[in-house]
């Protein structure tokens, strides 16, 4: 027997005159088009009939074989019959046939990824009966070759093949056009009359039949069972699984399918089709933003295939429809309270709503709605915080192209600016050959005619995406923005030839390969590489080169920023190694050092020459000598962090490197080596031999290192101390917290810990000085979570390092793991990268064993996290649940880490009261 993992019998929720049995709370169940669709219905706006077949019809669907469960032909049958009842049109009839659309629904919209099949009930006889009901024949026909091209498409597989670079049905139409009228390139289909539509028809059903070996249906009922099987269908579709996959949308969720009466938006001069937003989705600012195609259906917009006009010059041709619209979009703003995005038609300039969401937006946007629907008191500022995407914040801080450089730069071509921001790379003509020259390592610009959705995977690989054709809600505009890809819509100067693999634009002739540029927040295209600059918040706050009063971006990031550090129960710190970095993280919010990695300071200059003595030193004498010679660089660059940080925490941890990246392997370093260090090239090859670890991340690092030589750990805590109490002479704050890495034996902790208090207590004297510091370890290694409660007896503080705790826990290189992570995340088999993302659920467990055991010895135990999983949102989301006191990570992450720190405060709090 099928096993039935539906709930309930009812698979089918109706909507239709200000009655829905659905409402916009059921996004799970009737997906996010069907919920609203209802939603709509009930706040009395004027939305077409019709029904939504739920998601767990979906499910079903995938559990058994593709079936469907029984009780469903009936409910579809009473859903028809209600569309009629209110409509006086009955399905497949001679003389008033209804025409139905049928959308797929999931519960997060996933745009242009699944199937979509409009005027369904049309045929033959049909398209008669409209033809003389509707009294427009050319419209009728119009209607008829659409819903074949669709159905074709979707339903029956006649789809572009392998190699072609076109849709079939498209290339019938550009082939009667060039019959028609011979010699004009860009003739709009509205130029095609009714003679050419009924012959498009017939070439499209004989495309469809060589094809496919099909006739094509025309009994209307069989039609809606292809159709609603289709848009299940196309929930696995390989496009929809590449979408859901970036997006983490789970396949068990299931689409609805949603099936409405028509409405038409190309019955004449006095009918349209648009899309619009309740505010500009690019930059945010309140304006009625969107477009629309006069004398079209809806998928004319989306598609690209026509460029359409701005919204506001429906003022001019259609001045009620326009004013109706604006009412709409006043009324679904203040019953949302968020930005909406909306389709809508308009029939003999009667207005009908098709579909509302909360609209897609760049990270600026986002920021500057959020701020400003407070200021409007649309919603508190605790929503507002939670309303803007942690990952999203990272656009704020993109970057721009460098003034001088751009204004040095030629303006090939103009488009529209569909996602802002800055981009520079190679140019390449098809998705596949993006993806391939973006895995070589190349910066890579997508540029195609106009994007489907089957370029989804060059539009990921790529830096930017052109088009030549399409609006600012074009697929590629709508996908770019929601991935924060650069993107300029619709620049009808560049002519592209796939064949020659060329782009031609003002007479000039570029190949895949060159060079272009692209600033999606002007839609400008430039030629060549263009040098990128930072972007408004990083020149306010680093660079110091613009005011805050010069730029409402920064005011509203700051303000956002002020919000979350009201809700912050965590705070942030950050991974820096140098004065300059520390002054960075701390501009952006930073509340001190969680870790400086002292092996990075001397990566520099002659630095480098003497930490290669150290490690080569045969005996303690000479690397004592070493050590003498590193111990003036650290003590300088402790003083300047500590004085970058004015009395703010700094976490230095001991020296942990990794040996193989600090020897020379090359026979010319170690011939200068040999030089500077008066010892023979062949003493120095056999050192770095006898040194050469089969497997270095397990060798000897850490804290391992500080054991065998204590006298490495003697120079660092007197750098720090003794610099310490330098700046605390300038009358500057220190805080140090020595911490020491890589342990799993609590013996390891003891030994270091005894150093230090010597060389404390030694400066302290010395300099006639007091100090405060603490002490703590890293748990970084299994074991030390497991003793978690012994280690707790010395340290003062843990701090977790997830990235030695993650490569530990899996058993996985962390540098070598990107041969086979890929796979694994295609399979399934971890759902996020876990070097990025905590692996909550093993590693996570470790870390929380570690926390609640270092409690139980040391209640008061400070804890935090400093592996680069200190800036993935999800990860510090997941900190706060276990109860950390900061994370920390890189500079430029802290404001994305603030935010999700905030967001974790304000969910958290909910979830209490709930
Ligand atoms: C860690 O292992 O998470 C860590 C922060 O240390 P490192 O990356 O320097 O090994
Ligand atoms: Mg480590």
């Amino acid at each position: 027997m099928a096993k039935s993992p539906t709930k309930s019998e009812k698979y089918v929720y109706l909507f239709g005159n200000k009655k829905a049995d659905g409402n916009g709370s059921m996004k799970p169940l009737l997906g996010g088009k069907g919920a609203n669709l209802a939603e709509m219905t009930r706040i009395g706006l004027p939305v077409p009939p019709g029904f939504t077949i739920t998601t767990e019809v979906c499910t079903y669907y995938y559990a058994n074989k593709r079936t469907y469960p029984k009780a469903l032909q009936g409910q579809i049958e009473a859903g028809v019959a209600n569309m009629e009842g209110l409509l006086g049109k009955k399905f497949g009839d001679m003389q008033k046939p209804l025409l139905v659309s049928v959308r797929s629904g999931a519960r997060d919209s996933m745009p242009g990824m699944m199937d979509t099949i409009l005027n369904l009930g049309l045929n033959d006889q049909t398209v008669v009966a409209l033809e003389r009901s509707s009294g427009n024949a050319r419209f009728a026909w119009d209607c008829y070759r659409r819903f074949i091209q669709m159905y074709g498409d979707v339903v029956m597989g006649v789809q572009k093949r392998a190699g072609e670079d076109h849709e079939p049905f498209e290339t019938v139409i550009e082939g009667l056009k060039n019959e028609l009228f011979p010699g004009q390139p860009h003739i709009e289909d509205t130029k095609i009359d009714l003679d050419g539509l009924k012959e498009l028809v017939k070439r499209f059903k004989a495309l469809v039949k060589e094809r496919t070996g099909q006739e094509f249906p025309t009994n209307p009922w069989d039609q809606l069972k292809g159709a609603i099987g289709a848009v299940f269908g196309s929930w696995m579709n390989d496009r929809a699984i590449v979408y859901r996959r970036k997006y983490g949308i789970p396949s068990e969720w299931g689409t609805a399918v949603n099936v409405q009466a028509m409405v038409f938006g190309n019955t004449g001069s006095k009918s349209g089709s648009g899309v619009a937003f309740t505010r500009d989705p690019a930059s945010g600012e309140k304006v009625f933003y969107g477009e629309f195609l006069m004398n079209a259906q809806g998928e004319d917009v989306v598609a690209g295939v026509r460029t359409p006009e701005p919204v506001a010059q429906l003022k001019n041709e259609l001045p009620q429809a326009f004013a109706e619209l604006e009412q709409v979009r006043k009324t679904l703003e203040s019953h949302f309270k968020d930005m909406q995005d909306f389709e809508f038609t308009i029939e003999d300039g009667k207005l009908f709503m098709l579909q509302t969401r909360n609209g897609k937006r760049t990270g600026l946007a986002a920021v500057r709605i959020a701020v400003e629907m407070v200021k409007e008191k649309l919603i508190t500022w605790e929503t507002a915080v939670t309303r803007v995407p942690a990952e999203q914040l990272d656009q704020v801080l993109a970057p721009i192209f460098d003034r001088a450089a751009v204004k040095a730069a030629k303006v090939i071509a103009k488009g529209l600016p569909a996602g802002p921001g800055a981009a520079t790379g190679r140019i390449y003509f098809n998705a596949e050959r993006a993806v391939e020259a973006a895995h070589a390592g190349q910066k890579v610009l997508l540029v195609r005619v106009e994007t489907s959705p089957e370029d989804l995977r060059g539009m990921i690989a790529a830096e930017g995406i052109l088009t030549a054709r399409g609006g600012v809600s074009s697929h590629a505009a709508l996908v770019a923005r929601q991935m924060g890809k650069v993107c300029v819509c619709g620049a009808s100067a560049l002519h592209v030839d796939y064949g020659a693999k060329t782009l031609e634009v003002g007479g000039t002739v570029y190949k895949e390969g060159d060079y272009l540029s692209i600033d999606g927040t002007l839609g400008e295209v430039y030629a060549g590489e263009i040098k990128t600059a930072a972007s408004e918040v990083v020149q306010v706050l680093v660079e110091k080169s613009l005011s805050p009063k010069d730029s409402p971006i920064y005011q509203n990031f700051a303000q956002l920023m002020t919000w979350c550090n009201k809700a912050t129960r965590m705070t942030v710190r950050t991974n820096a190694d140098s004065p300059a970095q520390a002054a960075n993280a701390v501009a952006f919010g930073a509340t001190g050092i969680g870790l400086c990695r002292t092996e990075h300071m001397f990566f520099e200059g002659n630095r480098i020459d003497a930490m290669r003595e150290m490690i080569l030193a045969e005996n303690t004498e000479d690397r004592k000598k070493a050590l003498a010679k590193l111990l003036p660089y650290q003590r300088d660059d402790f003083a300047g962090i500590f004085r970058e940080l004015k009395g703010l925490p700094a976490t230095i941890r001991f020296l942990d490197p990794p040996l193989h990246e600090f020897l020379p392997h090359e026979d010319a370093a170690i011939k200068d080596l040999s030089k500077k260090m008066g010892v023979s090239a062949d003493a120095i090859s056999k050192r770095v031999s006898e040194l050469h670890e089969f497997n270095p991340m397990l060798g000897h690092r850490g804290c391992r290192l500080g054991i065998a030589y204590p006298e490495i750990s003697e120079m660092q805590a007197r750098a720090v101390f003794e610099a310490a109490a330098q700046v605390q002479k300038e009358g500057i704050k220190v805080k140090p917290e020595i911490m020491i890495p890589l342990v799993g034996f609590p013996k390891e902790l003891q030994l270091q810990l005894e150093v230090v208090h010597q060389v404390a207590a030694e400066v302290a004297k010395e300099k006639k000085t007091k100090i405060n510091y603490m002490v703590g370890t890293m748990i970084e290694i299994p074991r030390g979570a497991l003793v978690a409660d012994d280690i707790a007896k010395d340290a003062q503080f843990f701090s977790f390092g997830t990235n030695d705790l993650t490569q530990t826990t899996l058993g996985m290189s962390r540098d070598d793991s990107g041969s086979f992570l890929p796979k694994y995340q295609e399979l399934e088999i971890v759902k996020k990268n876990p070097f990025a993302s905590v692996d909550q659920t093993g590693v996570g467990k470790l870390m929380e064993m570690a926390v609640e055991l270092g409690r139980k010895t040391r209640p008061d135990i400070k804890l935090g996290i400093c592996g680069e999983h200190g800036g993935d949102p999800d990860s510090v989301k997941f900190c706060q649940r276990i109860g950390l006191r900061y994370v920390s990570c890189s500079p430029f992450r802290v404001p994305v880490a603030r935010l999700a720190a905030a967001q974790a405060a304000i969910e958290g709090a909910k979830a209490k009261k709930k």
